[in-house]
């Protein structure tokens, strides 16, 4: 943000007092960046063995004894870990190694990098609506989707932000029309559904270590399994589909999807503290949940047999009674009134001050790539990859869509101060009053 609109903001009569003389957080809050780093001893030894994949073997061993699944194959990101687990699921309902003309039921609300594979086998990506309590696929949707297109035989659900949703009941819709689900547990590592870890819920599941993820090797991701056989096959696609012979003979299309060893140390440094991250998130997520006020804005909840990750907890500022922002395709305006805010205002207000705020996913049926596919609601099946209409944004149809416009990913950092954590919950409560109001003055009547 240029310094004289952080300035603008900064100098409105809301935000007063918050910090003195026009201030903000001495250093920037981040949304999620903490690292725990003794990894030294991982890292020598994977030096001293020249990188030749003993570390990696190591932390495989170490997550499948964790997650309880039998087979864990290290990749180098997240993404390439989906890759094969669509290529996989292709090979076991289709007998064929990939997804050419195939439907995939996918959430509406996950990360491009859970869709995108789907294109690069050549699939097609079929989007399912996501709930509006868990903001986890629909199994409603789920259901009519198989009413629609009862052929398809591979649905693929993520957990939102490290907050797992009705998995149960989609796992139980899959078994019934005999299709794979693809568990994308990359956001929740060390989050449980009834007391079984994410990452061992699915048919194939996958674990992501990218940079900002609750564990991190940089970059990093991982596909479980029960089957030998099909950890076998994955092996070796990552391995440019070599074979185990004295020269580099290939029979079938490769990919070089490796984990290299040096991630392999990081992530094993971290996996010790995985409890007590999850115990500080949490008190962050609770921190939020017990001081901002329920009536301008609620943190996404957690039901009773869900015990998240709290990875990044997100909000919700349903309070909206007008239409108080629109978004185009590119940019995005927002209206000053009293009583309401919106995702993309309090994004700029953090920003002014220090700190990083960030919109929910964009809808993988908003996003062009994937122009000409279909998401399925609970009441209709609409086009995906229309551009933003801003005549359109908001009242959307669709929950996941609906969400976007309505939801932002506050701060939970494990280096945010609980000094800085009541600062960022005052300038959230002070986006709702105008520009022009005295936040004691609105604080003192709201
Ligand atoms: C991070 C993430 C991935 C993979 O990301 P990479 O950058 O490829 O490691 C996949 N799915 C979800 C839900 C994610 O959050």
């Amino acid at each position: 943000m240029q310094e004289d609109q952080a300035r603008q903001i900064k100098n409105q009569p809301r935000f007063g007092g918050i910090f003195e003389n026009g201030g903000g957080f001495d250093k920037r809050v981040r949304l999620t960046s903490h690292l725990y780093d003794d990894c030294l001893e991982q890292y020598q030894e994977a030096v001293g063995n020249n990188l030749n994949g003993s570390v990696i073997k190591k932390l495989e061993t170490r997550v499948s004894q964790y997650i309880g699944a039998p087979y864990a194959i290290a990749m180098n990101s997240g993404t390439s870990a989906m890759h094969m687990a669509y290529k996989l699921a292709a090979r076991k309902v289709y007998g064929a190694d990939t997804l050419k003309g195939k439907r995939v039921f996918c959430s509406d609300m996950c990360p491009i990098e859970q869709a995108m594979p789907i294109l690069y086998e050549n699939g097609i990506p079929v989007f399912i609506d996501v709930d509006d309590i868990t903001y986890n696929m629909d199994p409603e949707c789920l259901k009519k989707a198989f009413d629609i297109y009862p052929d398809t035989k591979i649905v693929a659900m993520n957990h939102v932000y490290g907050f797992p949703g009705q998995i149960s009941e989609v796992k139980r819709i899959c078994e019934e029309h005999e299709a794979i689900l693809i568990e994308n547990a990359s956001e929740s590592f060390g989050a449980r559904v009834d007391d079984k870890l994410t990452g061992s819920l699915g048919d194939i599941s996958v674990l992501d270590f990218g940079q900002d993820k609750i564990i991190t090797g940089g970059l990093g991701g991982m596909l479980l399994t029960n089957v030998y056989s099909d950890a076998e096959v994955v092996r070796t696609w990552i391995n440019m589909s070599r074979r185990n012979l004295p020269w580099n003979h290939t029979d079938a299309i490769g990919y070089d999807y490796r984990m290299n060893d040096l991630s392999a140390a990081m992530i094993l440094g971290q996996l010790d503290h995985i409890d007590e991250i999850i115990a500080a998130k949490k008190k962050v997520y609770e921190t939020y949940v017990e001081n901002i006020n329920e009536d301008l804005a609620y943190l996404i909840r957690t039901a009773e047999d869900i015990e998240p990750n709290y990875w990044m907890p997100f909000m919700m500022c349903d309070s909206n009674i007008d239409a108080v922002e629109a978004r185009s395709q590119y940019d995005y305006s927002y209206k000053d009134i009293h009583g309401t805010s919106s995702p993309m205002e309090i994004v700029d207000a953090f920003d002014a001050f220090g700190a990083d705020a960030a919109p929910v996913y964009m809808p993988m049926s908003e996003q062009p790539v994937f122009k000409g596919c279909e998401l399925i609601t609970i009441d209709e099946i609409l086009e995906a990859g229309v551009p933003y209409n801003a005549a359109k944004s908001l009242f959307l149809s669709g929950t996941g869509r609906d969400a976007s416009r309505t939801c932002l990913c506050l701060p939970s950092d494990l280096e945010m101060t609980s000094d800085e954590q009541m600062k960022v919950i005052e300038i959230v409560h002070s986006c709702f009053s105008k520009a022009d109001i005295d936040r004691k003055a609105f604080m003192a009547v709201s």
